[in-house]
């Protein structure tokens, strides 16, 4: 009913003011969860809420949102920064081919990674090629043909051989012979980092002298990810990241903790076993994965488009000298339409899964509009002169029937007794909805 939305910007205007530490406490907490359940590293988590914390003290609440959700868009970009802001993108060579080497433990996916990003690259209009180095696996390399064949990009191998160095050096030529842009090495992996690995990733690199050597990590082994990202980046020195198996339950943590801790930005992530399943990394996205707050960032991001600072202003003194009227109302409902349908603004908030039918409320809020833009400016400012005669032709003028227009002005009457009681500071504090 029309109450519940009093109500509703009722609370918009108590959330306008600045976040403080009362009003920041519950936020705060629900963000420090969010971020030790998506497995960011404690050490990281627990220097960014004092970031966060020492950031969001004082700061001004836009209208039409709470402080918890002004405090979220604040958390939301204090991430995308963390995560390294844009994107990154893969290096190009001054000389063909541009040489990418992959890394990373056995099963991790860098051979899937291989022909994904030949995939993406050919779609760009590239002329990627592929080595296979894996010396160990059995069939290894007849898997990286398999996916060439796929994907029509040539690929290089020395079934049975055991020189991996040899193999990337007589590959290099081949690719540079075929006129390649790109060269993509995939690599054996073990089931743990050691020495011999290392060492021989090392020769690779001295002997093809890569632009980039990616990480390659599954993004489902949390925590770990962080020692591996910095065993093998003491060992070769690593230009970027590669998540993988994004696709399942992992919140993304390791991207944060990796990016925090070992201080290279993660490039693709990989979302499925499928050779399309490839994308670039977007911190934004990864940021609303790892707080899982829905969408409220870009609620906070319409709220601030919508509502006119200054409009907010001068609605909080009406309020304060209860000279709020009809047309402040029906500013209101405007200022609520302009955040776009009711279920679509629901449906952003975390929690609300499921909501039911909104037609009747978005219907009453139209009626609502057309009965007080039936009515004239004076009417709006004193609707004490509202008598029979001018309510039946408000009625008509708006299609709606006299009982309507005495619902409206009942509740209006009782929305401007509860706004007495806000300014008067009789109103019950609302934990989280504190305004100054
Ligand atoms: P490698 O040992 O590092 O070369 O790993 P592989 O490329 O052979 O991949 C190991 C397994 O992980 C395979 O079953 C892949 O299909 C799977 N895999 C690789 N990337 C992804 C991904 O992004 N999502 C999912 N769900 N599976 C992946
Ligand atoms: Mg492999």
């Amino acid at each position: 009913n029309l109450g519940a939305r009093f109500q509703d910007i009722f609370k918009k205007v108590r959330g306008h003011g600045k976040l403080s530490e009362s009003n920041i406490k519950e936020a705060l907490r629900e963000v420090k969860m969010s971020l030790l359940e998506a497995d960011v590293n404690y050490k990281v988590v627990k220097d960014f809420i004092k970031k966060i914390q020492d950031k969001a003290i004082g700061t001004e609440v836009v209208t039409g949102i709470n402080p918890g959700q002004q405090f979220i868009k604040i958390v939301n970009d204090e991430l995308v920064e963390l995560l390294g802001g844009t994107n990154s993108r893969l290096t190009k060579g001054v000389r063909n081919p541009t040489v990418i080497m992959l890394a990373g433990l056995q099963g991790a996916g860098k051979t899937t990674f291989a022909a994904k990003l030949s995939n993406y690259l050919k779609k760009t209009g590239e002329r990627p090629y592929m080595i296979s180095a894996d010396v160990y696996r059995p069939a290894a390399m007849k898997q990286l043909e398999v996916l060439g064949k796929q994907i029509d990009v040539p690929v290089y191998f020395e079934e049975g051989s055991k020189d991996a160095v040899g193999i990337c050096e007589r590959g290099l030529e081949k690719a540079k012979e075929a006129n390649a842009t790109y060269l993509i090495i995939d690599t054996a992996g073990r089931l743990h980092i050691d020495e011999h690995l290392m060492e021989e990733l090392k020769d690779i690199k001295k002997t093809v002298r890569p632009q980039e050597i990616l990480l390659v990590v599954d993004a489902m082994i949390g925590q770990d990810a962080v020692n591996l990202a910095e065993s093998f980046n003491n060992a070769l020195n690593i230009d970027g990241v590669i998540l993988t198996k994004f696709d399942g339950d992992t919140r993304g943590g390791a991207a944060l903790s990796i990016k925090s801790v070992v201080g290279k930005s993660i490039k693709f992530v990989g979302t499925g076993e499928k050779i399309s399943d490839l994308e670039l990394f977007h911190p934004e996205r990864i940021a609303s994965r790892i707080l899982g707050m829905g969408d409220v960032v870009s609620l906070v991001e319409k709220a601030q488009e919508a509502i006119n600072e200054d409009d907010a202003k001068s609605l909080e003194e009406k309020i304060r000298t209860q000279q709020f009227d009809l047309d402040d109302f029906l500013k209101q409902l405007q200022n609520i339409k302009k955040l776009g349908p009711l279920g679509s603004i629901l449906k952003m908030l975390p929690g609300v899964g499921q909501i039911g039918d909104l037609a009747p409320a978005e219907k009453e809020m139209k009626k609502v509009e057309a009965i007080i833009q039936s009515m004239t400016k004076e009417e709006r400012k004193k609707p004490e002169i509202l008598k029979a005669s001018r309510k039946q032709r408000i009625a008509k003028g708006s299609g709606t029937d006299v009982s309507d227009v005495n619902k409206l002005l009942k509740q209006f009457e009782q929305m401007k007794d509860m706004m007495k009681m806000f300014s008067s500071g009789k109103f019950p504090n609302i934990p989280g909805m504190r305004g100054k």
